[in-house]
């Protein structure tokens, strides 16, 4: 057993180390003050190769696996967390996918676009009436001739705004078992009777555009259709699993940042005529946030080589996402608190990873939702 990254992982990290002082460092406070997708940020990362780090080599990517993935989005997370979670869906909810289960023409279609970052990917699963409860989704999709129309309005669409191509699911069969008779298709926004509707006005990873959907019998060809039809929620459920690789990923990111702000910070502040740093209590809480950000990187590196490896994985998936989201938590707890008032405010980057911390523990399954997914993995493997 070898903890250490190899040198292909290393290279990985510092260029996107690299490309995250460069580019989103100076910007990441004024994009989330205003709300602003950063498109040009993400054109950088396109020119450095990220948009395709894990789409094959014969598509026009890197080639490259779910720990390199991890790898980066810790690195860009660190420092902007709506950048990182742009990139997290791009990559393991839509370039993954269609890696898996698409035909060859898809893959030849969509593959070299995403990995150029030509197209931005966007996965829509949730309805306003099914988050937790995602195969109780209602977006129609009616057999016509040649394909599909799909009807129906999704929720919460990362990247919704700017996405080319989105990874949509609809029922396509009403009267199956819950769970079956839904499908994944490749739609786009050029569709007649597909609109963007509402802007989520958000609490953090307020850079990135978060969107509802309105379908109104858009055609869908059926070479559009992504998989088998009717199994979509299987290919749902699974992209699930290396979705929480990049969520968690995204928390060891902002984990990290809170442990680095406040060791900085806790060696500058005077009290008492003594750096706060010197007090047990401080020294306590940055210890205990130090080995919990041991133990996430830990749980999310496993779990991304026990994918790269093709082991079942979703458990440990779970776990990664469980754990990390919540040390993430309780990391930027403390840096607001170790930060005293100055945490409070904008002067201070603590204040905006806090704000981020917090939907860690919400999408791609909130953190009951691991539980279960844990508890039910614990009962089957006995
Ligand atoms: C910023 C943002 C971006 C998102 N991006 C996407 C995206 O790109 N694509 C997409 O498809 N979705 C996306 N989502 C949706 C996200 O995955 C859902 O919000 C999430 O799954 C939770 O669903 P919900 O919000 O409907 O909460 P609910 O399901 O209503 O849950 C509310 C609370 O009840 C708890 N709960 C629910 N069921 C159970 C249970 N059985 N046992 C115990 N507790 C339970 C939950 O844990 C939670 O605490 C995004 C959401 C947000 C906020």
């Amino acid at each position: 057993m070898d903890f250490h990254l190899d040198e292909e992982h290393r290279m990985v990290r510092d260029s996107a180390r690299e490309y995250a002082e460069r580019v989103l460092a100076p910007n990441a406070a004024r994009w989330d003050a205003e709300e602003r997708f950063p498109e040009e940020a993400l054109a950088e990362a396109a020119a450095a190769g990220f948009m395709g780090l894990t789409v094959p080599e014969e598509y026009g990517g890197a080639g490259m696996g779910n720990l390199h993935s991890a790898v980066l989005l810790e690195e860009l997370n660190a420092v902007d967390a709506s950048v990182g979670v742009t990139l997290s869906v791009h990559l393991s909810l839509v370039c993954a996918p269609i890696a898996k289960h698409g035909t060859e023409e898809q893959k030849r279609e969509w593959l070299p676009k995403l990995a150029a970052g030509e197209v931005l990917g966007a996965y829509s699963l949730t309805e306003p009436q099914a988050g937790s409860d995602a195969a109780a989704i209602r977006c129609r999709a009616e057999r016509v001739d040649g394909g599909w129309k799909l009807t129906g309005t999704k929720a919460w669409v990362t990247s919704g705004t700017h996405a080319g191509l989105f990874v949509l699911y609809a029922v396509t069969d009403p009267d199956a078992k819950k769970g079956y008779g839904i499908t994944a298709f490749l739609v786009t926004p050029d569709s007649e009777g597909f609109a963007v509707g509402k802007k989520e006005e958000k609490l953090g990873i307020r850079a990135s555009s978060t969107t509802e959907l309105v379908l109104e019998d858009v055609f869908v060809p059926d070479e559009r259709v992504l998989g088998t039809v009717d199994q979509g929620f299987k290919i749902a459920l699974e992209t699930l699993d290396g979705g929480r690789i990049g969520i968690a990923s995204q928390a060891v990111g902002i984990h990290r940042a809170c442990l680095e702000a406040s060791l900085r910070y806790s060696e500058e502040r005077v009290q008492f005529g003594r750096p706060i740093g010197d007090f047990q209590a401080i020294a306590w809480k940055l210890a205990d946030m130090a080995t919990a950000l041991d133990a996430s990187r830990l749980l999310v590196h496993r779990a991304a080589w026990m994918r790269d490896q093709g082991l079942p994985c979703t458990m440990e998936c779970s776990m990664a996402k469980l754990f990390a989201s919540r040390a993430c938590n309780q990391a930027a707890q403390d840096a607001v608190q170790i930060h005293g008032g100055a945490g409070y405010t904008k002067e201070f980057p603590v204040e905006r990873f806090y704000r981020d911390a917090r939907i860690t523990e919400i999408y791609e399954g909130a953190t009951d939702i691991q539980r279960l997914v844990v508890s039910r993995n614990l009962k089957k493997r006995k």
